[in-house]
């Protein structure tokens, strides 16, 4: 479903992503971990071309996402991107914020859009809050409403970049336990995430990022319990001592 084929990435000299070579298949979950600076958001970010990449190719759904000739808006539409920090419209009710793109890139029906996203809501349990603003809701709501929105456009992957680092503790599971439902709904994620329990219990694999490499591309048994690499071990035990 994603495919990074000799992927690199510069910003000015510095050498932000270094021959990634990577692969997510259909319906596999892969949490990216790695410390700050590491590259995961530059990485997830090339995914739907937030960020250009110099060299190599990368596929979604076979497509070249770095086709000249991509239909930007388009294509970006259709990838969910989940960020740290919720953005949705502030002006607009939640169901609102969900319909927008269905009817205005995919030209469904309003009826059509409301329906699906009265649906949507129910799956992430915030159906009763469809006419509230964004600014009414807690942080763990807002994410909720987001994936929800991300959801609406029918999305063959979804990305998050840090979904739950902006959040209250309190908020954390509610937020981690949609993203759980969709992964057993078999969707394809990617998650650059430093919740480690998630990435024990959801993830298919577990990449881990230094200096813009993927040193480690494992099962979480494998990760967790014998990491191959130097820098993934110190990442865990530090992890692990926090
Ligand atoms: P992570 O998400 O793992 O913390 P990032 O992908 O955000 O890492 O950043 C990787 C490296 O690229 C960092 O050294 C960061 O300072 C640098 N970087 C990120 N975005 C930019 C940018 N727009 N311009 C220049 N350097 C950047
Ligand atoms: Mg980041």
């Amino acid at each position: 479903m994603i495919q990074f084929s000799k992927v690199n990435k510069w910003y000015g000299e510095y050498h932000a992503l270094v021959n990634i070579n990577a692969e997510i298949a259909k319906g596999e979950v892969v949490v990216v971990c790695g410390p700050s600076g590491s590259g995961k958001s530059t990485l997830i970010r090339t995914v739907n071309r937030l960020e250009e990449i110099q060299e190599g190719v990368i596929k979604l759904d076979q497509q070249d996402v770095h086709a000249p000739k991509l239909d930007l808006n388009k294509f970006r539409s259709r990838v969910g991107f989940v960020f740290q920090q919720f953005n949705l419209f502030p002006h607009l009710s939640v169901l609102d914020n969900i319909c927008l793109a269905p009817v205005k890139v995919n030209l469904m029906s309003k009826r059509a859009a409301v329906d699906k996203a009265m649906a949507l809501l129910d799956r992430v349990g915030l159906a009763h809050k469809s006419a509230a603003y964004p600014q009414q809701l807690s942080g763990g709501q807002q994410q909720r409403v987001a994936i929800a929105r991300a959801l609406a456009m029918d999305p063959p992957v979804m990305l998050f970049d840090e979904p739950t680092s902006a959040l209250d503790p309190e908020m954390v599971g509610e937020v981690l336990s949609v993203m759980k439902d969709l992964a057993r709904d078999g969707m394809t994620m990617a998650c650059v995430t430093h919740e480690m329990n998630f990435a024990r219990e959801v993830a298919d694999r577990v990449w881990f990022m230094d200096q813009g490499e993927v040193l480690e591309d494992s099962s979480p048994t494998k990760f967790f319990s014998r990491p191959t690499h130097p820098r993934a071990q110190t990442f865990l035990s530090d992890i692990c001592s926090h």
